[in-house]
């Protein structure tokens, strides 16, 4: 084993954004696709279960990690194309999802302004299709670069081959755990097309009295937004949305709006003509979870769609809450929510599922 890429039995608390004292067997923290791949490529490595994290920002761990962390640091950010119109920047996939942001916004490069302060690594972005406030991660992404686990082969990957969803990708799906992502390649806009009808930007810009728009006050205005409604993960641990927005057919559609006339105009969202995206908040909400609190677990009281650790929380209850949660929504609405956060790790007996593999990484 490589005694100074290796460590064994170490913590994972400081490591993932719930906080859930939990160790990872073996642990690899992982700054360039060339130490990637001569690990991935070692023959001497026994056959371990393992997963890869950037900040742990979309992770619950219920349990000690029984294999291998491979937590990726790759730096970078370089300027390889410009014209007049764009430019592109080559990223490394452990660089800072609003580090990246806050570089772009202060030389005036648009695209991601609307993703400000999304936490997480940039190779973790590709994976579930960040999105926020109208914008989604696949607008920008021109190739990405990733390492394919069982050969240590480097691959590219463009727009197309990402089959990027809402909150998807074939990172999720066919690719689930067979790719680490190692540098992406960003298409960003000199001219902008400033994106403001999404939910309170306009009236916060009005608020903070904006003469001029411009992408750093669609940043900041964003950043306001988020601080008000999103708890500080260092404060309080949580993963962000815990659920996605489920998608339902118009048959659906039409029973939830007879069954609530007066629905909020933002809680249905037609995506096409027979497919609605319905906000897990609201339905949460609507079965009286928000502001729930038991013990030291609970759903934050500005934002029914994150779960929180209140400071002593184990994994197990935040799982157990979640699947409670996910029984009162199906009951009362006959509608399944889906977790948007990965969870860790997956009962032995399901070992093989495609949340973490038991093949060997190495050749
Ligand atoms: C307060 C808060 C707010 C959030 N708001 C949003 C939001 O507005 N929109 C949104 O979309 N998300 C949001 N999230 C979720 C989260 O920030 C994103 O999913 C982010 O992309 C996760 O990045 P990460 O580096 O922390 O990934 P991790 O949580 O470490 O990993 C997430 C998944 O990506 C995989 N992965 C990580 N790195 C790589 C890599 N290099 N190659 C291959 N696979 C990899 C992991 O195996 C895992 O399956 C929020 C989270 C929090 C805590």
């Amino acid at each position: 084993m490589h005694p100074n890429l290796i460590e064994e039995n170490i913590p994972l608390a400081h490591l993932h954004t719930f906080h859930i004292p939990v160790t990872a067997r073996y642990y690899s923290a992982i700054a360039s696709q060339e130490v990637l791949i001569e690990l991935l490529r070692d023959k001497t490595l026994p056959s371990l279960p393992y997963i890869v994290i950037g900040n742990g920002s979309n992770l619950l761990f219920v349990d000690d990690f029984p294999g291998w962390v491979q937590h990726i640091t790759i730096g970078g950010i370089e300027k390889i194309f410009e014209d007049h119109q764009h430019i592109h920047l080559r990223v490394g996939a452990g660089v800072e999802w609003h580090q990246l942001v806050m570089w772009c916004v202060e030389r005036d490069y648009a695209g991601i302004e609307n993703l400000s302060l999304i936490p997480g690594t940039v190779g973790a972005a590709p994976v579930q299709n960040i999105g926020a406030y109208g914008v989604s991660f696949s607008e920008v992404l021109e190739e990405l670069e990733a390492v394919e686990i069982h050969t240590g082969k480097v691959r590219k990957f463009t727009k197309q081959d990402c089959r990027f969803g809402y909150r998807d990708s074939i990172f999720k799906n066919d690719l689930r755990n067979q790719y680490i992502i190692t540098n992406v390649t960003l298409r960003l806009h000199k001219k902008p097309k400033l994106q403001i009808t999404y939910g309170a930007i306009q009236e916060t810009l009005a608020k903070m009295e904006v003469q001029t728009l411009s992408i750093k006050a669609i940043s900041d205005a964003i950043i306001h937004i988020r601080q008000q409604k999103l708890p500080d993960t260092d404060k309080l641990g949580n993963a962000g949305s815990f659920f996605k927005n489920p998608v339902i057919n118009q048959q659906a559609a039409a029973k939830l709006q007879e069954a609530y006339p007066s629905l909020p105009a933002n809680v249905l969202t037609p995506l096409h003509d027979t497919a609605f995206k319905v906000s897990a908040a609201w339905l949460i909400e609507q079965c009286g979870w928000k502001g729930y609190r038991r013990g030291d677990v609970g759903v934050y009281a500005d934002h029914a769609l994150v779960l929180v650790n209140y400071g002593q929380a184990t994994g197990q209850e935040l799982l157990t809450l979640s699947t409670d949660i996910q029984a009162s929504v199906l009951q009362r609405f006959q509608i399944a929510l889906i977790p948007e956060v990965v969870i860790l790790p997956l009962p032995q007996t399901t070992l093989k599922s495609p949340d973490y593999d038991t093949r060997t990484p190495t050749l």
